[in-house]
């Protein structure tokens, strides 16, 4: 089955890419990046301390990540409770990439994604798809956009759900995931060496879809 992963750094337009791209192809879309904000979710309700390994380790087992697909939008499940729009409030995003450095946390999420993918061909977003998660994927992209860009769309979408926040604060985000997710030791983002590089700050997401589509039936 085929495998199709599309890492790049925060609010690049991973996500409505992919999305779009599984649709096209009639394959499942997965957000990874859903997944690692449903276990912070999960730690900041629960207090767990980061920086204790064995509350880490006795919390972890605890949670189960799933999703209800649909094509009008996924919905993210935590043990069963449907938490898509909280994930997405600032205070998930502020410690979500310290969660994703946690080499435990990124084991048992690489099982699951794995797991959701079995037997069905998967779109999935994130940071280590393409290098870790599918290595074999049958095609790699690597997204990238001006920070510009990437903060105005960050922008409009948590507007689109009601949050209004800073330029500042939200660049501020940005540049704190970026740094932590790519200086991490455990599977730091990067671009797999055969992903394709594709910068999409001036390109609209049909454009994008256009591209993408061909280079998979290529
Ligand atoms: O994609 P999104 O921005 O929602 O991801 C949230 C965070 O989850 C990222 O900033 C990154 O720290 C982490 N992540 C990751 N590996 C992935 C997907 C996301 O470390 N495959």
């Amino acid at each position: 089955m085929f495998q199709i992963a599309i890492d790049g750094h925060s609010s690049c337009g991973k996500s409505t890419l992919a999305r779009a791209l599984a649709r096209e192809l009639g394959y499942i879309y997965i957000d990874s990046g859903a997944m690692y904000r449903a276990v912070t979710l999960f730690f900041l309700e629960n207090r767990v301390d980061l920086y204790d390994q064995q509350q880490i380790m006795d919390n972890l087992h605890k949670l189960e990540v799933s999703f209800v697909l649909a094509e009008a939008g996924n919905r993210t499940l935590l043990n069963g409770r449907d938490v898509e729009d909280r994930i997405r409030e600032m205070d998930v995003a502020a410690k979500v990439s310290p969660v994703a450095t946690i080499p435990e946390v990124r084991r048992k999420m690489v099982k699951r994604q794995r797991e959701l993918a079995q037997n069905q061909g998967v779109v999935m977003d994130g940071r280590d798809i393409g290098s870790v998660v599918f290595p074999k994927a049958a095609l790699k992209i690597f997204l990238t956009a001006t920070v510009d860009r990437r903060v105005e769309r960050r922008q409009r979408q948590l507007l689109e759900q009601g949050h209004v926040i800073d330029y500042e604060d939200i660049l501020h985000n940005l540049y704190e995931r970026d740094y932590i997710d790519s200086t991490r030791s455990d599977s730091p983002l990067m671009k797999a060496p055969d992903a394709i590089v594709i910068d999409n700050s001036n390109l609209s997401p049909e454009e994008q879809l256009a591209i993408c589509a061909l280079l998979a039936r290529h």
